[in-house]
């Protein structure tokens, strides 16, 4: 801990957002259904960032035996997957993704204690959250979206039941993030509401800045 303190010092004070080891790191934040995936995936491609999904790290084990199972079950009652497991799938993820300019993290993450050891893990390799781009929408529009997408998608939990559950789980474990890191005043609130190509360019404008 002691000998990260200077290099954090050093960087925070030298570059814009508190960049470290030349790494952008952001999480893109909002109810299911707000287009984190669609934003994320652009965003990923423009800075060459590695785009982190929780949902498709997720999905990539369902057909995973008995711990495919039971992410299913989690997933399809619209509640989180036990932090046990996510935790370590993300850090896993980021290990592998270190070379790299950054990461934009989609859907982790998503209650106060997993943003708490991710800023941890974070921390131990000298990397921090600059950004949180908070994407703004009502209730209507993101259960229509899902609903539209649950059409192609092939997710058992793009269903109206679920739907209400993920978004209970938003409300009551999610949101309070948002105060942890308004703390830090590295929130930025976006609105979700518009078009695709609207929003990708509010986010934009926002990243041109600081990237
Ligand atoms: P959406 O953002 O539309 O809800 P995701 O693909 O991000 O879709 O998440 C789908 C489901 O995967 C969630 O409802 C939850 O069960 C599980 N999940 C995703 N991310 C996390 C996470 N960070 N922690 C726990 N469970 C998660």
């Amino acid at each position: 801990m002691v000998e990260q303190l200077p290099l954090k010092q050093t960087v925070a004070g030298s570059s814009p957002a508190g960049r470290t080891k030349n790494m952008f790191n952001l999480i893109i934040f909002g109810p299911p259904g707000a287009g984190k995936g669609t934003q994320a995936e652009i965003i990923a491609q423009e800075f060459n960032l590695v785009h982190l999904s929780s949902g498709a790290l997720l999905r990539q084990e369902l057909d995973n035996g008995e711990l495919g199972a039971e992410i299913k079950r989690y997933q399809d009652a619209g509640e989180l997957v036990p932090d046990s497991l996510m935790v370590t799938m993300i850090e896993k993820a980021i290990i592998k993704g270190l070379n790299k300019p950054g990461f934009i993290f989609d859907g982790y993450p998503r209650n106060l204690n997993q943003a708490k050891s991710l800023d941890e893990f974070l921390n131990k390799n000298s990397l921090e959250i600059a950004l949180v781009l908070n994407l703004d929408l009502n209730k209507d529009e993101a259960v229509k979206r899902i609903m539209l997408r649950g059409q192609t998608s092939g997710r058992s939990d793009d269903n109206i039941t679920t739907i209400e559950n993920r978004f209970e789980t938003y409300q009551k474990e999610t949101i309070p993030i948002l105060d942890y890191y308004q703390t830090r005043n590295i929130v930025t609130n976006i609105n979700g509401q518009l078009l695709i190509p609207e929003v990708t360019e509010q986010i934009m404008a926002v990243l041109k800045k600081l990237i």
